[in-house]
């Protein structure tokens, strides 16, 4: 093939990742003649006869049907014993499989070309190749749009796995231990793209209990959610009037929206855009051509949704909406929105969990006999409201994560309710409207106000020069505490002075290893750093 004919028909077929496509078409610029016939046991046969009986050229004769008897002199015959290159019968697959060589054939007509074309990169020759020199030769047109050639699962060692080596990972095996959701979560979302998957054939726990651990976390939202959400019916997201949201809706529509956008730009484009007048029709642009197909990233993305937003904080902060005794109307709206964005991520997290989704899918409110999740629409953008007032729940989980903080740092036990004071100049209004919230999702009391802290307290500042202080006299023993905390102090001033003298001492400098010297170094300014904050806290709960 020549550099101009290849390069045409590379911006109609993308090769990823990127380093392959050059590969590709060196191959395809230094293209040898192939012998196609095999001396093998298994394959089609070559569709040639001969008469032993005729003379060349009649002796020789090619049918798509089988032929019997010699078509010249009514003599026996006898076909080739050889077959075809394997190579050579499955560079039709893409055609064969649609109904060619009829050309009307339903299914050519629907479905081809298809889309992506997932293997190995060390079949891109033999066979990627072939499909596409095929595709050409008999329909002019490109068999599909994209090639993903995903990386090989390789033991510690990163040697390949083989039976040889019996350094394997049985599927089955894994399968029965840790589900298949689990097997599939570990090989997408540890697929980067271009990169190997690392397993371990001797610890299968280290390997496959994180994605156990996800789906087992997954289908625990989903029961948690579900009891919180009840059996009636659900109004859909659009016949809910917006400016009914309340800033928690308003944040996890957001964040949903968000989600969608990432799992869209991790994806990429799934056909070519740009029109080519050509047969195939279309050609990859520049800016969509090496985009997507970053499966870990979009994996990634709708885990955090579920996991990281939707659970660890909507539905943390909607619970109190949902109860039989909540406000009716608002309880529609947390209902509403709760239904919609859990719908929604199930939709995203199908293609890589696809069984517990469909069971928990099965179970929301209203769905109807025959409706599955493996054929229900891809989610799309626009379920958050425009004004991305949203965010503002930001400056609400923040301070209760100071809270949270503050109860860690000074050993409050967690089931003890707190007194926080939210000391905010610039937005009094977010912390007045969402106290409530803080309070239940931090275990406390909130009052928002301005003016001084009172004496005893743990301090932590928000951005926006706002100031949570939880007077701790009454919930810790606050004398004990100082003297802890000093004595704390005290030990770690003992060594910092010790590694400063280290440090200054010129012949220590000079005849340690210099990565020793550089991580004395580093530890004295983590030291220097943590003796800033120590000293903080002394000063604030002990007032010296
Ligand atoms: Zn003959």
């Amino acid at each position: 093939m020549s550099t101009g004919e290849c390069a045409r028909r590379t911006g109609a077929i993308r090769i990823l990742p990127e380093r392959w496509e050059a590969v590709y078409v060196y191959w395809m610029e230094n293209i040898r003649d192939w012998n196609i016939s095999r001396q093998l046991w298994w394959g089609h046969r070559i569709p040639v006869w001969y008469c032993d009986d005729c003379d060349p050229p009649q002796n020789i004769i090619v049918s798509r049907d089988d032929v019997v008897r010699c078509p010249h002199c009514d003599g026996p015959v006898r076909q080739d014993e050889d077959v075809l290159d394997t190579w050579f019968s499955s560079w039709l697959w893409p055609l064969s499989t649609l109904g060619w060589p009829n050309e009307q054939a339903r299914d050519l007509k629907a479905f081809y070309p298809t889309d992506v074309l997932v293997t190995a990169p060390e079949i891109l020759f033999f066979w990627v190749a072939r499909m596409i020199m095929a595709g050409y030769a008999f329909l002019e047109r490109a068999p599909y749009h994209t090639v993903y050639l995903h990386g090989t699962a390789r033991d510690t060692q990163h040697r390949r796995m083989s039976k040889s080596l019996g350094n394997g990972v049985d599927p089955m095996d894994v399968v029965s231990l840790y589900g298949a959701d689990a097997f599939r979560w570990t090989l997408i979302a540890g697929l980067g793209i271009g990169a190997d998957v690392i397993l371990d054939p001797a610890d299968l726990e280290k390997s496959f209990s994180p994605g156990r651990n996800f789906a087992t976390k997954l289908w625990n939202i989903g029961r948690f959610l579900l009891s919180n959400l009840g059996d009636a019916p659900v109004r859909p997201l659009v016949d809910i009037d917006r400016r009914r949201f309340a800033l928690p809706d308003l944040w996890v529509l957001e964040r949903f929206d968000g989600a969608v956008a990432e799992c869209d730009g991790a994806l990429g484009p799934l056909q070519p855009t740009k029109a080519a007048d050509d047969a195939d029709g279309r050609h990859w642009r520049a800016d969509e051509r090496y985009a997507g197909l970053r499966l870990n990233e979009y994996a990634e993305s709708a885990r955090r949704f579920v996991w990281n937003e939707l659970a660890d904080w909507y539905l943390e902060s909607v619970k109190g909406r949902l109860g039989a005794d909540a406000e009716p109307n608002d309880r529609e709206v947390a209902r509403a929105v709760l239904l919609h964005v859990f719908d929604g991520a199930l939709r995203l997290l199908h293609p890589v969990v696809p069984f517990i989704t469909e069971a928990l899918w099965q179970k929301l409110p209203g769905r109807k006999p025959g409706e599955f999740l493996i054929r229900a629409d891809w989610p799309r953008l626009g379920a958050a409201p425009d004004g991305g007032r949203g965010k503002e729940f930001e400056l609400v989980r923040d301070a209760v994560l100071a809270v949270r903080q503050i109860r860690g740092d000074y050993n409050v036990a967690p089931g003890k309710t707190l007194d926080v004071i939210i000391l905010s100049p610039s937005d009094r209004r977010v912390y007045d409207d969402n106290a409530s919230t803080i309070g239940r999702l931090a275990r406390a009391r909130v009052t928002v106000g301005s003016g001084a802290a009172p004496e005893s307290a743990a301090h932590a500042v928000l951005r926006g020069g706002s100031e949570v202080v939880v007077p701790l006299a009454g919930l810790i023993d606050v004398d004990k505490e100082c003297q802890r905390l000093r004595g704390e102090l005290e030990a770690l001033e003992k060594q910092i002075v010790s590694r400063e003298q280290r440090l200054a001492n010129p012949k220590y400098v000079e005849r340690a290893p210099e990565h020793v010297v550089r991580s004395d170094r580093a530890t004295l300014d983590e030291m220097i750093s943590k003796r800033g904050q120590l000293s903080e806290k002394v000063r604030t709960l002990c007032g010296a």
